[in-house]
């Protein structure tokens, strides 16, 4: 499949599994805009880097999730967005009665308010190009819950909410929206909680990783950012065209339980 001629807006793109969907995109011909809040010489090294490989335009722009008016300002700068993946995320682990309400604001703002500035944004540039995808990467935690993880669960349900409200309000259009939820996957946004994780149950890194991380993964194998970023693909491709307004776990089984 060719996404040649589109133009693809990836938010939280400079790590993880935002780069990992950019590689992908741009492999099947997409022009990528990647992004962060940082405005670093190796962000723009890595979109120099991601078009030289796949032979596309890559821009890099600076945008930080967090605030409403840079959310909107990125689309706008990106011009067009044929297919938007809302990707950028943080975390916080922490008792609800010690949650530090500065990390709340962050969560909610980051992971769940950047998806709806975005696709607010971007939505008259698809009406206005006959066609559209709208990719939220939401979380196994946008199904079930874990301890310590208020706003990030809170966050990510919200986003599954989001999804079926702009799929229904899109339904009789060439637009679709979807969320993948994935399990875990060993990015920098699981390694840092690696520690945290083991400090709240009192127990080592290691055993961090495999009774708590991994417990829930039925597979008891990380997902790879290959996998997601292949899931991300089929829903731009035609084979999708009637999926829309919902979610697709790619979880190792987590969220079957
Ligand atoms: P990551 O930390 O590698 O990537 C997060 C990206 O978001 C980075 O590019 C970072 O620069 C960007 N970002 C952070 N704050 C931002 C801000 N204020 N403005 C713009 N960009 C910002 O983590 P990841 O694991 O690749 O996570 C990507 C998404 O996948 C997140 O939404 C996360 O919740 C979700 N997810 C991850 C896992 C996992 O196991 N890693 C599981 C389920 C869902």
């Amino acid at each position: 499949m060719s996404l040649k001629g589109k133009t693809a807006v990836i938010t939280g793109s400079n790590s993880g599994i935002g780069l990992g969907v950019a590689h992908e995109l741009a492999r099947a011909g997409a022009d990528v805009v990647i992004n962060s809040f940082t405005d670093r010489d190796e962000d723009h090294a890595l979109a120099a880097k991601i078009a030289k490989k796949h032979g596309v335009t890559v821009r890099y722009i600076q945008a930080d999730m967090a605030k409403p008016d840079q959310c909107r300002g990125l689309i706008e700068q990106a011009g067009a967005c044929d297919i938007l993946v809302n990707n950028a995320g943080i975390q916080h682990v922490a008792p609800i009665d010690e949650f530090p309400i500065e990390k709340w604001d962050a969560i909610i703002a980051i992971n769940m308010s950047s998806v709806f500035h975005t696709t607010a944004a971007a939505l008259p540039l698809m009406r206005k190009a006959g066609w559209g995808r709208i990719v939220n990467i939401a979380s196994g935690h946008g199904l079930r819950a874990s301890p310590y993880k208020a706003a990030y669960v809170t966050a990510k349900h919200g986003v599954l909410g989001m999804t079926k409200t702009v799929g229904l309000e899109t339904a009789k259009e060439p637009i679709t929206c979807n969320a993948v939820c994935p399990g875990y996957v060993l990015t920098p946004l699981v390694e840092a909680q690696i520690p945290d994780t083991a400090k709240q149950y009192d127990i080592s890194e290691d055993e961090a990783i495999e009774k708590v991380i991994l417990a829930k993964q039925p597979s008891k194998e990380f997902v790879t950012v290959e996998q997601l970023a292949g899931t991300v693909l089929f829903l731009c491709s035609p084979a999708a065209d009637q999926i829309t307004g919902t979610s697709l776990a790619v979880d190792g089984g987590w969220t079957a339980a």
